[in-house]
């Protein structure tokens, strides 16, 4: 299915294929458990000798279905789906990286993600150099270590929205024998297929544009299968060495292409269960299902409201990278030529109270801790979400004290500025 059709179709059609006298509309496989005929079919399972369902913490038919969709969308060989963002996140990096590792991240990322790394992963002794991903290739290749397993980016940063040069970070990754992971969750599959500038891995929070309802919090990892794992053994023991946990299997001898999601699968999840509930996968495959349609109307809507926001006087500076003279308008339209995302970041004369002032005077708009969802929504990141991050920090990962950050909706556009107009004369 995915050589064969278009992300339209993929969306709507990839990952259930019912055969004769199945439902058409994937099933909700809510079972913890899964039935066999004789005790010998049930241990193949155990030793990654068959595959099959056994237990939903490991693998569940409906949330595979849907992995298969978005692996389909990005081009990737397989996919897992987790329990949200930050899941998909650590076990992306979890699952090549130990105590003693460390690997190399751009600062300009999701605040959750900045703790995951730089605070709770250290906890684990894995250690992060967070590096400006704008920095020279020469500067980027300093922060790497003889012990360095990955390097990571976010296509669009949140709330920074900034562009990642995905084929410099990829240069930079493979010249250090590890691989590119990218969070790819602002411009969806449907704006920007990172595996075709290099990555090797994505990951998604599956809870923004991917269920597009802020019904479901979820996440998914996705594999290129590209990365040749056994060119640098040395460095990845967990995927080219036996692993004792099933006696003494190789995961890149026995998987090939999949050995990166089987270990994840088979380990990871095993292990510390982050699995999505099937419920949530059924609601996500409903938002994939219109993903296509979705997102080219966040990005209209968002490029007339950003029009809007720059040729206003009381607004201080827009950030969007559609606009002719953003930093990133060059290169969006390099890796993002269908358009970015929803989000636009923006700031007001009068800086930091005024901000909130204006936030609270929105009617349409809601203040929630959400973003990229149908429901237009605004956020002020200093005082929500990079609460715990000092100023220093904040402008590291390219966050200003009195950023708004406004996620624009799929309601009609001449609505949305009307209420910001309102909310600008109050
Ligand atoms: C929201 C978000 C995350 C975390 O995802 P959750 O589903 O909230 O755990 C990670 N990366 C990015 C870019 C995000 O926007």
């Amino acid at each position: 299915m995915t050589k064969q059709f278009k992300p339209e179709t993929l969306c709507v059609q990839a990952g259930w294929t019912p055969k004769k006298g199945e439902p058409r509309v994937l099933p909700i496989y809510q079972s913890t458990t899964f039935k066999y005929e004789t005790s010998e079919q049930m241990a193949r399972l155990f030793d990654l000798e068959d595959s099959g369902y056994f237990y939903t913490r490991l693998q569940n038919p409906t949330n595979d279905a849907v992995a298969a969709k978005i692996a389909a969308l990005e081009g990737g060989v397989g996919a897992m789906l987790t329990s949200s963002g930050q899941a998909a996140n650590f076990y992306a990096i979890f699952n090549i990286c130990q105590a003693g590792d460390h690997f190399v991240c751009s600062s300009a990322i999701y605040g959750g993600t900045f703790n995951l790394f730089g605070v709770t992963m250290k906890k684990l002794g894995i250690d992060v150099t967070f590096v400006h991903p704008d920095a020279s290739e020469e500067e980027i290749s300093a922060a790497f270590r003889p012990n360095t397993k990955a390097l990571f980016g976010e296509t669009i940063s949140n709330p920074s929205l900034e562009v990642l040069d995905i084929e410099k970070f990829a240069r930079i990754a493979h010249s250090h024998g590890v691989p590119l992971i990218i969070d790819n969750t602002f411009p969806t599959p449907i704006n920007c297929r990172p595996f075709e500038w290099g990555a090797d891995i994505v990951v998604h929070s599956t809870t923004k544009y991917m269920d597009g309802h802020a019904t479901s919090v979820g996440g998914c990892i996705v594999d290129s299968g590209n990365f040749d794992w056994d060119a640098h053994a040395d460095k990845f023991p967990g995927l080219c060495t036996p692993d004792e946990s099933y006696h003494g299997l190789t995961y890149t001898k026995a998987f090939g292409k999949m050995a990166y999601m089987t270990k994840a699968t088979a380990q990871l999840m095993r292990d510390l269960g982050s699995i999505q509930s099937p419920m949530n996968a059924f609601l996500l495959n409903l938002g994939l299902e219109t993903l296509h349609l979705r997102v080219p109307q966040h990005c209209r809507n968002a490029q007339k409201v950003a029009e809007y926001l720059s040729k206003n006087e009381k607004v201080a500076w827009v950030n969007y990278c559609g606009l002719p003279g953003n930093k990133y308008y060059e290169r969006a339209q390099k890796y993002l030529p269908d358009g970015s995302c929803g989000v636009i970041s923006f700031g007001l004369k009068g800086g930091r109270e005024l901000s909130i002032k204006f936030m609270d005077s929105l009617k349409l708009a809601a203040i929630v801790t959400h973003v990229a969802d149908a429901r237009t929504c605004v956020l002020h990141p200093a005082s929500h979400t990079h609460r715990q991050l000092t100023d220093e920090q904040l402008i590291e990962a390219g966050v200003r004290p009195d950023l708004i950050r406004l996620s624009v909706g799929i309601e009609n556009a001449d609505d949305i500025i009307a209420d910001i107009e309102q909310a600008l004369n109050a």
